[in-house]
């Protein structure tokens, strides 16, 4: 309960004060960014694990492999499994763990998924940028974020490594099975 007040108040408070420092000592935005990821994820993780039932899980729409026709922002269980991409073993592991599996196409539709299936908690996969601005927005619920790999450059074929989020996963569920 501590770490939960003490996260608001980084979040809320703390967070925009580093920003505007940051702006006047030119500091990267994406470095203040991945700092506030950092802490909130350690604040969360080292906050009493409260079991959740419903988690969301939550994917940024360059994970799909750019060539695949397959439109799975409505319904990622229109994935075929064909394995060019990470997608693949998500739908996998969200039925393994009968989690809420999304695809987002950017943080208002993220935003728009979180109301809608009214998780407990979330993890969620995305750049520096929509992730701290959706643990921002989304307080208190608390979140797990995971920065992407992005070999080719932003928001194209982009990747994660798995098992950051199945640790992520676990953290919140209590669930030690193999989930892949
Ligand atoms: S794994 Fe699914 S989403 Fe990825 S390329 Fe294959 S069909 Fe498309």
């Amino acid at each position: 309960m501590k770490n939960q007040w003490i996260r608001g108040l980084f979040l809320k408070l703390g967070y925009p004060l580093m920003l505007i420092l940051g702006g006047l000592f030119r500091i990267k935005k994406e470095k203040l960014q991945k700092f506030l990821i950092d802490i909130n994820n350690s604040l969360v993780k080292n906050s009493k694990p409260e079991l959740v039932r419903r988690i969301l899980l939550l994917l940024p729409h360059c994970l799909q492999q750019s060539d695949c026709k397959i439109k799975i922002t409505y319904n990622v269980y229109n994935c075929e499994s064909c394995g060019k991409c990470e997608i693949k073993n998500f739908t996998q592991m969200a039925r393994n763990l009968g989690l809420e599996l999304y695809v987002a196409t950017g943080g208002t539709i993220a935003r728009r998924i979180v109301v809608n299936t009214r998780p407990e908690a979330i993890v969620a996969v995305a750049c520096e940028r929509d992730l701290s601005s959706g643990i921002v927005d989304t307080y208190p619920l608390p979140i797990l974020g995971i920065i992407n790999e992005r070999p080719f450059g932003p928001c194209f074929n982009t990747g994660v490594d798995i098992n950051k989020v199945k640790e992520a996963l676990q953290f919140f569920s209590g669930n030690n099975k193999e989930v892949l």
